[in-house]
């Protein structure tokens, strides 16, 4: 992935994804009557060596304000906000289509509308929780605990594609190609059981954590008041300290992103003795998995204690935590009350966000993403012409072939390294704009009016999905990622590349530019996922999949050695004097972008075939490409989603995804970089990989 992708539903609802504000500033290059560098944004003050992201983004940093209703915001956003008006208009188009009932155009109207209508959701008060709220009461002993819990199991986490590694549920499926006989696809269960976005946030004892904590504990009183129950607060205080336990279990984020670490198979009759507490076969059977004879245990230490946290912890502070969790996870689908509380804690004190977005944006989304493919088949339909897919389908084929000469130059492999990488980079899947195929909503009933129902079989669908896909062999041309996402994706095990249509766009793509340009936004995009299949996650796997070691052991310790000095060199980023980037836990990202631009640089000079580029407005082709590159990172964060971010999330802030030219000899010719400029990197410690 080029950038964060939050899979939590929840959390994008109860914030909302969308603005249409426009910033108080002249946004990139889309928006100018002639196509190019955003010049005007540049502080020409600032030495290039000195700080590149503010040299090409100073006067935007200085004169943008993050609206209102988001966290952060940035390039991403203004292809995004594009996005969302089509979309807004895709989706309001079907609700008043009067479609035939099961189409996908009704489907796609019924979800909308029924999200859209507060009043009809505030008149049906807690009459949809009622049903869940009655199973947990009903829960008597540990059998029955289990079947719950087997029973909430959604297909809502994935490590390598999308790095979804949260669920507030106990444990989360990951259903994806087998690591060891790649024509079929495994069951992985992972740890989960939190609300907030990570184990630190329980843990940490700063002064921030301890306030954020204290607020938490607020929130989630105010929440269970909010349903009726009466001693909201001692509720509260059990819950806290179950999830304090359960946070204890969870293992860090930089070790669940090994694919060495998680790949570990248990047979289901070995759960009981590996893993004892909870009834297993209760659980299995009640989440539909009765028939497989074996998961992979991703993370089996957190997998033992929760499971042991199942038998140890009394049966009601359970159904407390099962309560709270029910209520916060359809926030946004049940009365206005529940929906602002849980913005007030979730997007405003644990992100900084001031204002929720508007309803109706939130139900464009909500829509958008309940009936993802449906959307994104109308989207491509009408915004992405076959011009668009050919020329990106072009820049994809050229920086692949940069990509296989630096292989052919790398003086550090060994011949049959480089043979076996070449089989990677041929064996490629590549797919541009939207899939092949359609997936299909015939089995997704949408019910008009109904917002919590339908929100729950949106989830039961896509887990019945992933349930059908244990059944059948992997089809490499399946899509992990809407057309209609300013994304991009490299699935590693399936070895497959997503382009999504609307990341197609400006300021990443466009047609009237000069292609220098393009190159180093959406072909730096591009090079980046690329590299995802050879970066210290994607080098694991083969040509076909298998997680198998094809490198010789001096190969091996050279892109270690590689890899590490990348890890040191992020490890020195301080977005706050007291929390640094974690080098680990953005290294698999950090190559991507080194990588990547390195890739699509070469492609860029070769596409020239040996001229250069003409000059623009004074900057030389290659000023042109580093500029234009550090633009598309430009990024202003409110302080708490900053700290958030660098606790979870795999990808740098924008700003010091700019930094990555440092590591480029060009980079240094281009703009006069000398020894003592702040970025300067003498050559020996510039990070070359591929
Ligand atoms: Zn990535």
């Amino acid at each position: 992935m080029i950038r964060t992708r939050c899979r939590s539903v929840r959390y994008l609802l109860a914030v909302g994804l969308t603005v249409l504000a426009a910033t108080p500033f002249a946004p990139l290059a889309a928006q100018s009557t002639v196509p190019g560098l955003d010049t005007a944004a540049m502080d020409r003050s600032v030495r290039p060596g000195n700080d590149f992201y503010l040299y090409a983004n100073g006067r935007w940093v200085r004169e943008t304000a993050i609206p209102a209703d988001r966290s952060s915001y940035g390039a991403f956003n203004i292809a995004a906000e594009r996005a969302e008006r089509r979309l807004t208009q895709i989706v309001q188009d079907a609700a008043k289509a009067n479609a035939p009932a099961g189409s996908d155009l009704r489907k796609i109207g019924d979800y909308y509308t029924s999200f859209l209508d507060t009043a009809a959701i505030a008149a049906r008060g807690l009459t949809p929780l009622k049903p869940a709220l009655n199973r947990i009461a009903a829960i008597g002993n540990r059998t029955e605990l289990a079947r719950y819990i087997g029973s909430t199991l959604r297909a809502d986490v994935d490590v390598i594609n999308d790095g979804a590694l949260d669920t507030d549920n106990l444990f989360g499926l990951w259903v994806d190609q087998d690591f060891d006989t790649p024509t079929k696809n495994f069951a992985a269960l992972l740890q989960g059981g939190l609300e907030m976005p990570d184990k630190s946030y329980y843990l940490d004892t700063s002064a921030t954590m301890v306030t954020v904590r204290e607020k938490y504990r607020t929130h989630v009183a105010r929440m269970l008041t909010l349903a009726g129950f009466s001693d909201a607060t001692g509720m509260a205080d059990t819950i806290l300290a179950l999830e304090t336990k359960i946070a204890r279990t969870h293992e860090a984020r930089e070790d669940t992103w090994d694919v060495r670490k998680g790949d570990n198979h248990w047979a289901r009759a070995e759960f009981p003795t590996k893993a004892p507490g909870l009834d297993w076969d209760a659980f299995f059977t009640a989440a539909g998995l009765g028939d497989i004879p074996t998961f992979v245990a991703w993370q089996p230490a957190a997998i033992t204690q929760l499971s042991a946290l199942t038998a140890s912890e009394p049966l009601s502070a359970w159904k407390d935590l099962f309560v709270y969790h029910t209520i916060e996870h359809h926030a946004a689908v049940l009365p206005p009350a529940f929906d602002h509380e849980a913005f007030a804690f979730f997007g405003k004190t644990l992100s900084g966000i001031e204002a929720q977005a508007p309803r109706v944006k939130r139900a464009v989304q909500a829509a958008s993403g309940a009936l993802g493919f449906a959307v994104g088949k109308l989207y491509v339909t009408r915004y992405f012409p076959p011009s668009a897919k050919r020329a990106a389908e072009t820049m994809v084929a050229n920086i692949i072939h940069a990509y296989d000469l630096r292989i052919d130059r790398l003086a550090w492999m060994a011949p049959s390294t480089k043979q076996e990488a070449k089989a990677k980079l041929e064996t490629l899947k590549v797919s541009v704009g939207y899939p092949d195929t359609w997936p299909s909503y015939a089995g997704l009933e949408v019910v008009p009016g109904r917002a919590y129902g339908n929100f729950d079989r949106v989830e039961r669908f896509q887990y019945a999905e992933n349930l059908e896909k244990l059944h059948r062999p992997v089809d490499r041309a399946e899509w992990s990622m809407t057309p209609q996402t300013v994304n991009a994706v490299n699935m590693p095990a399936m070895n497959a590349l997503n382009f999504p249509a609307a990341i197609l766009e400006p300021p990443f793509f466009d047609p009237k530019r000069p292609m220098v340009m393009n190159y180093a936004a959406i072909g730096a995009v591009i090079g980046h996922e690329i590299s995802h299949s050879f970066d210290n996650l994607g080098a694991n796997f083969d040509a076909h999949g298998r997680l198998r070691d094809w490198w010789t052991p001096a190969d091996s310790a050279h892109f270690a050695d590689a890899t590490e000095a990348l890890v040191q060199q992020y490890d020195d980023y301080r977005p706050f004097p007291n929390l640094a980037i974690n080098g680990k836990l953005t290294i698999t990202e950090n190559i991507a972008d080194l990588a990547g631009l390195t890739a699509s640089y070469d492609a860029y000079r070769a596409s020239l075939g040996g001229q250069e580029a003409p000059a623009w407005d004074g900057f030389t082709g290659d000023q042109q490409f580093f500029i234009a590159f550090a633009q598309i990172w430009r990024t202003k964060f409110r302080a708490p989603a900053l700290r958030r971010r660098l606790l979870t999330d795999g990808h740098s802030p924008g700003p010091y995804r700019a930094r990555t030219v440092r590591n480029l000899g060009a980079w240094y010719a281009a703009f006069h970089v000398q020894p003592g400029d702040s970025l300067y990197l003498a050559p020996d410690e510039r990070v070359r990989i591929w």
